[in-house]
C-alpha cells in the first residue's frame, strides 16, 4: 500500500505528537534534573532521514521523522533489511510482529531511546546502537510505553481518516518480487534526481547486490527489491 506525500507528512507529525505526549511527558522531569531547561521539539522532515539531535547551547532536543521514511513503512516490501524490522523480530518487540503500525510506533521509541541515551551519557561515537541503548529500548517496550505510542498513533490517525495497516508483512512478498530479477540484469534504482543504474551481480535473500554502471561505475550497492526496476 502506498500513500500520498501529504498523508505521510501528517503521519510524521502524529509520530511527533505521540513522542511528545506519551514518551517525553513522563520523562521530562528526569531529563530536566540532568539538564535543567531541556525541551523536546519533534518535526516532520521532507526526506527519509529520521534522527535525534541535541543542541547543548539551547538544550533543545529535536527528533525529526522523515516523510519518506513514513511512506516506506506503508510499503511492506521495503521493510526487510531495516533496523526497525530487525529490532522488532530480533528482540521480540510487539511479539515480533512486523506491520506498518508496529514499525511506526517502534520508530518513535527508537528515536526517543536515543534521547534518553544521550541524556544518560551513554551515546558514544562509533557505538550508537550499543548495549546501553538496547537496555533503554527494551525498557520502553516492557514498560508499556511502546504499546501506548501505538494506541495513540492508531487513534489519532483514524480521526484524520488515515488507516495504519496492522496486517503482518511477510518475507514471501519479497521472494515474489526477487524472482523477477537475475544476475546480469540491468536495473535502475533510487528516485530522481538521485536515480542510479547498475547490473545485478548477486541476488540475496532480501536485496540485490548491484554493481554501478555508467556514471556510477566503481560503486556497489545493496538495493531492496522494491526500489529496483529493470532498465529499458
Ligand atoms: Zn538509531
Amino acid at each position: 500500500m502506498s500513500i500520498a506525500p501529504e498523508t505521510a507528512h501528517r503521519v510524521a507529525l502524529l509520530m511527533g505528537a505521540a513522542t511528545e505526549a506519551i514518551l517525553w511527558g513522563p520523562a521530562r522531569g528526569w531529563v530536566q534534573t540532568r539538564h535543567a531547561g531541556s525541551e523536546l521539539k519533534c518535526r516532520a522532515g521532507s526526506g527519509q532521514a529520521t534522527y535525534h539531535k541535541f543542541d547543548p547551547h539551547s538544550r533543545r532536543h529535536t527528533i525529526t521523522y522523515g516523510r519518506q521514511m513514513v511512506a516506506a513503512k506503508f510499503e511492506g516490501i521495503t521493510s526487510q533489511g531495516w533496523l526497525s524490522t530487525r529490532e522488532i523480530q530480533g528482540r521480540g518487540y510487539f511479539e515480533g510482529e512486523v506491520s506498518t503500525c508496529n514499525l511506526l510506533a517502534h520508530t518513535c521509541c527508537h528515536e526517543f531511546a536515543h534521547l534518553l541515551q544521550n541524556v544518560s551519557g551513554e551515546r558514544h561515537h562509533g557505538s550508537v546502537h550499543n548495549a546501553a541503548f538496547y537496555r533503554i529500548l527494551d525498557e520502553m517496550h516492557t514498560s508499556g510505553g511502546a504499546v501506548a505510542v501505538r494506541a495513540f498513533l492508531v487513534e489519532k490517525s483514524r480521526q484524520q481518516g488515515i488507516e495504519l495497516p496492522r496486517s503482518l508483512m511477510t518475507l514471501d512478498d519479497v521472494r515474489d518480487q526477487l524472482s523477477r530479477f537475475a544476475v546480469g540484469d540491468t536495473v535502475q534504482f533510487g528516485q530522481a534526481p538521485r536515480q542510479r543504474e547498475g547490473r545485478i551481480i548477486r541476488v540475496n535473500r532480501r536485496t540485490c547486490t548491484v554493481q554501478g554502471t555508467g556514471r556510477w561505475r566503481g560503486a556497489r550497492y545493496r538495493v531492496p527489491v522494491s526500489m529496483m526496476r529493470h532498465s529499458r
